[in-house]
């Protein structure tokens, strides 16, 4: 079965070749460090870990390597302003690198409350100035870089024939004509890009490097070159990240990478389109104002409710996120387990082997090898499930095996009925005040049952509870 992606480089789905057979090498880019993740974030990474479990569902070796940003990435995208990572530790009072540590392990926590899969490399930028320095010099040796005095040493764009392919021609005028607001004067041309920065004039760094051009820092793009370069070669299969980064970020990763090495950098790029938030638009951690998986739970949902609420529009789409969702989301991810639990109940111990010659079995495989139609492959699974013509073990068989890729816990025993009384105690305590307007009360109690693991949801009926099982 062919596998087919759609390739923002050619503006069409293909089918899948990949360097070596049956072998993929995946790059993604990884969040950057200097706040938590919020869910549009991992709306991107839940597209990647959909993608990667149904190519390795479809008999594929995959290698997926996914970089943490700690340091380099600047507020503006033009390269200037202060490092998001010192932004952080002034925000916190802490160290730039306590601000890497707390943050990357907090994006893991989140990133594992989905199911998402482990990458097989996770690597911190500032574990590889060595290789962004030696990249550097091939760039410089090849007579692609200027130095800027006092600023740091550019990438000169013009001297690419075919810089911006990924984005287009239109779009590519579009970068000069928004890098001409803000304009560096001494930049030959507006899109040209950092490949090593020094401090701002006063600027006094907690992370800094010597290199061959003076004290300084990698401009932000240079990580994703050398790491994945490093890790999967000159050429690699796949690389992935979210829609905003087709225009500045992958566009200066593909320039700085096939000017070094003459070869293509990447021969599939894969972007997911934005999770956005009705009038607020697209979910932006640099707001400081935006959701995180942890806020789910307060809320009342499990963190499982929003990977199945993610699985169900394609990642080519943009998603609206909305509680309504979230809140049919939880109760259609009830369903299914339901139904997995009554399959189960029925067919009790009788041998169950998955039957890959039904056409439930190749419709699902269709589904995922079409650029990871999620959506198709939740209406089979449903479907499936629910038929009654179906033996009960067979289907058992096929949840089994979709849960490899679905990954939403459908086996999960739905908790006892019942709460210890304290806790019974506290939900009643949490309705009077409720019911008195004490809305104040209400959310302390609402967070102390949370925290003992007990989601509260407030339903036309009157309040209901269940435990949190991310
Ligand atoms: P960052 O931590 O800002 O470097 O972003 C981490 C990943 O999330 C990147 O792949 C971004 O393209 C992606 N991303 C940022 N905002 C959103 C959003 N609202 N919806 C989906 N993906 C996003
Ligand atoms: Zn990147």
């Amino acid at each position: 079965m062919n596998f087919r992606v759609y390739n923002t480089l050619t503006r069409q789905k293909e089918v899948f070749k990949p360097l070596k057979e049956c072998e993929v090498g995946i790059y993604t880019c990884g969040p950057t460090v200097y706040h938590y993740a919020h869910i549009g974030n991992l709306r991107t990474y839940l597209a990647e870990d959909a993608q990667v479990r149904a190519l390795r569902f479809l008999g594929w070796k995959v290698k997926r390597v996914m970089n943490i940003t700690d340091v380099g990435h600047l507020v503006s995208d033009a390269d200037t302003g202060e490092d998001k990572m010192e932004q952080g530790a002034r925000r916190e009072g802490k160290s730039a690198w306590e601000i890497a540590k707390f943050y990357t392990e907090a994006f893991f926590k989140d990133y594992y409350a989905l199911n998402c899969v482990k990458p097989d490399v996770t690597c911190p930028a500032t574990e590889y100035i060595q290789e962004m320095i030696d990249l550097g010099l091939t760039l410089e040796g090849k007579g692609y870089t200027y130095p800027i005095p006092g600023d740091g040493v550019y990438f000169d764009t013009s001297k690419l024939p075919d810089y911006g392919k990924l984005a287009g021609k239109a779009h590519v005028e579009g970068i000069r004509e928004g890098a001409r607001v803000e304009a560096n004067a001494a930049k030959r041309n507006p899109a040209d890009f950092a490949v090593w920065k020094f401090a701002a004039p006063g600027e006094q760094r907690q992370m800094e490097w010597d290199s061959p051009w003076g004290k300084g820092f990698p401009g932000w793009h240079m990580e994703c070159s050398a790491m994945a370069m490093k890790h999967l070669g000159e050429t690699i299969d796949m690389h992935w990240g979210g829609e905003d980064h087709v225009a500045i970020h992958h566009t200066n990763e593909i320039a700085q990478s096939e000017a070094a090495t003459g070869k293509p950098f990447s021969n599939y790029w894969l972007h997911a389109r934005f999770l956005v938030m009705g009038d607020l638009g697209k979910m932006s951690k640099s707001s400081g104002d935006f959701l995180t998986v942890s806020t789910l739970p307060q809320k009342g949902y499990e963190p499982l409710a929003y990977r199945y609420y993610c699985l169900l529009t394609h990642y080519r789409k943009q998603l609206e996120f909305t509680w309504e969702g979230v809140e049919a989301a939880a109760r259609g991810l009830d369903g299914l387990r339901a139904l997995a639990q009554k399959i189960k109940q029925e067919a009790g111990t009788a041998p169950h082997a998955l039957d890959k010659d039904a056409k439930y079995y190749k419709d699902f495989c269709e589904a995922l090898a079409d650029d990871v139609n999620m959506p198709a492959a939740m209406a089979v699974l449903w479907e499936t499930l629910k038929d009654n013509t179906i033996p009960a073990p067979q289907r058992l068989a096929f949840a089994a095996a979709a849960e490899e890729v679905t990954a939403l816990d459908l086996f999960k025993e739905k908790e006892a009925g019942e709460l210890a009384p304290e806790l019974m105690d506290l939900i009643k305590e949490r309705e009077a005040a409720r019911k008195a307007k004490d809305w104040k009360k209400s959310d302390e109690l609402r967070k102390a049952l949370s925290d003992k693991g007990v989601l509260i949801e407030d339903a036309p009926g009157g309040t209901k509870w269940r435990l949190a099982r991310g």
